[in-house]
C-alpha cells in the first residue's frame, strides 16, 4: 500500500466513523446478553474457548511489562509469544494460538483505555493507582460484527478464530425486532458460564406515549421508597440461604487447597445469581416509577447509609442501583442534597430546624401533621416547582437556589 492510498483509506474509515456517530445519536442503544450452551461444544472448542481467555491475561500482562520502559503505542499486537512468571516466579514463555489479530488490538485497547480513564481521575484530582496485572480475564471485546462475530441463524453465532459455529440461548429477546443494529459484542467469561453481551441499536419510534401524573419519591433508609401518590415500594433483595452455606463451606476449607478453590467458584455463582435477582428487581421498580410523566428525586448519599447505622444487614438494598438508573432518564428531575425537603411545611411554609432521623411523623406548629417519608416524597415536587419559578433566583426561605437550578432542571 503508498502512502497515499494509506491516507485515503484513514480518511475513509475517520468519514465512516462520524457519520455512525451521528447516526447513533438519533437512537435507541441496549445490550442483549445471550449465553453459549456449552452443551453442544465439542472438547476442542471448549479447550479453545477457555484458551482465549487465558491468552488474553497473558497478554495483557505481557503489555503492561513491556510498558514500564516503552510506550504501549509501540507494542507489537502481532507478536506470537508472551512471557510471565509462573506461580513460583520463574520466567516461562507462552506462545498464543487461539487470540484472532482482532483480539490482540482490543485488549491491548483495553490497556489504553484503562489508562486513559486514570488519567482522567487525576485530573479531578480523585485517588489513582497503576494499572496491575490480572489474574483473570473475563471480557474480550468482539470489536466488529460480521467480521469478529456473525450470526449465522436464530441459534447459531460465529466468532473469529472458530471452525464451526457455536450454539446459543436467548436470543428470542431480540430476534424478531425490525430494523435492529449489531454493533460490538464482548465475550463474557462469567461464574456460570460463557456469554456474549452484544450491543444493538434501533431508531426511535415517534410514538407517543400516555403518562400517569407526575410523582416525588422518598428513599428511605429503611426499607422502602415512598411515593408521594402513597405507594411504599420494598427495595430489598435477600441473600440465598446457599450463598450462606457457601461462605461456611470456604471457613472450612484449607486455604490453598483445591476443594477451598472449588467453594469459591460456587460462591462467585451465587453472587452472580444475586446480582441478576438485584438487577431484576431494580429494573421492575424503575420501570414502575417512570410509568409517570415526571419524576423528583433527591440526590441522596446512599452508599453513606450503607457505611453507617445498616451495614451489617444481610439483606442487599437495590436503591443505588435504582437512583442510577432513573439519574439517567430525562424525565428525572434530581434536587440537590441541600433541598430541605424533610424540614419544609407544605401548609405554613416555615422551616422545621430540629428534625431528626427518629422521628417518623413531622408535626407542624401550624397544626400540619404528615407521616415524614410521605411528607418529603410530596415536598420533591413542591420544591421543584418552587426552584424553577423563583424570582431573582432567592426562593420563600431567602436562599439563593441559582445553583439549584442548573441542578434540579438539567436533564440528566
Ligand atoms: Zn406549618
Amino acid at each position: 500500500m503508498t502512502e497515499n492510498e494509506r491516507l485515503a483509506k484513514n480518511n475513509r474509515i475517520r468519514e465512516q466513523g462520524r457519520l455512525t456517530r451521528q447516526k447513533r445519536k438519533g437512537q435507541i442503544c441496549r445490550v442483549y446478553r445471550v449465553k453459549i450452551d456449552v452443551s453442544h461444544l465439542s472438547r476442542q472448542q471448549l479447550l479453545h474457548l477457555k484458551m482465549l481467555f487465558v491468552e488474553a491475561k497473558w497478554l495483557y500482562n505481557d503489555a503492561l511489562t513491556f510498558m514500564r520502559d516503552h510506550d504501549i503505542n509501540e507494542y507489537d499486537t502481532r507478536t506470537l509469544t508472551v512471557h510471565s512468571l509462573d506461580k513460583d516466579h520463574q520466567p516461562v514463555t507462552h506462545d498464543l494460538q487461539y487470540l484472532s489479530s482482532q483480539m490482540r488490538q482490543s485488549v491491548i485497547q483495553d490497556i489504553k483505555h484503562n489508562m486513559k480513564s486514570l488519567a482522567s481521575r487525576r485530573e479531578e484530582d480523585r485517588k489513582t493507582g497503576s494499572l496491575k496485572y490480572k489474574s483473570e480475564y473475563v471480557s474480550i471485546n468482539l470489536q466488529q460484527t460480521g467480521v469478529t462475530y456473525k450470526f449465522y441463524d436464530a441459534k447459531h453465532i460465529r466468532i473469529q478464530g472458530f471452525k464451526e459455529c457455536i450454539r446459543i440461548k436467548s436470543t428470542k429477546q431480540f430476534w424478531n425486532i425490525p430494523d435492529l443494529e449489531f454493533a460490538n459484542a464482548k465475550l463474557l467469561n462469567l461464574p456460570d458460564g460463557y456469554y456474549i453481551a452484544i450491543t444493538t441499536y434501533r431508531n426511535r419510534r415517534g410514538e407517543e406515549r400516555e403518562y400517569k401524573p407526575e410523582i416525588g419519591i422518598d428513599m428511605g433508609i429503611k426499607t422502602t421508597i415512598t411515593v408521594s401518590d402513597g405507594r411504599k415500594i420494598n427495595v430489598f433483595v435477600e441473600e440465598s440461604e446457599r450463598l450462606k452455606k457457601c461462605q461456611r463451606l470456604i471457613a472450612r476449607r484449607k486455604k490453598g487447597s483445591s476443594n477451598r478453590y472449588k467453594a469459591v467458584k460456587l460462591l462467585r455463582r451465587e453472587y452472580q445469581k444475586l446480582g441478576s435477582r438485584k438487577r431484576d428487581a431494580a429494573n421492575k421498580i424503575v420501570h414502575e416509577l417512570l410509568k409517570h410523566e415526571r419524576v423528583y428525586m433527591q440526590d441522596e448519599n446512599i452508599s453513606g447509609w450503607h457505611k453507617g447505622l445498616f451495614g451489617k444487614t444481610v439483606q442487599h438494598s437495590v436503591l443505588g442501583l435504582v437512583k442510577m438508573k432513573l439519574m439517567r432518564n430525562e424525565r428525572v428531575t434530581v434536587l440537590p442534597k441541600s433541598a430541605p425537603t424533610t424540614k419544609y411545611c407544605p401548609e405554613c411554609g416555615s422551616l422545621k430546624k430540629d428534625i431528626t432521623l427518629s422521628d417518623r411523623v413531622y408535626e407542624c406548629t401550624c397544626g400540619y401533621q404528615e407521616d415524614r417519608d410521605m411528607h418529603a416524597a410530596r415536598n420533591m415536587i413542591l420544591l421543584s416547582k418552587k426552584n424553577t419559578c423563583g424570582t431573582q433566583g432567592i426562593n420563600a426561605f431567602g436562599e439563593d437556589v441559582r445553583r439549584w437550578q442548573t441542578i434540579a432542571v438539567q436533564p440528566r
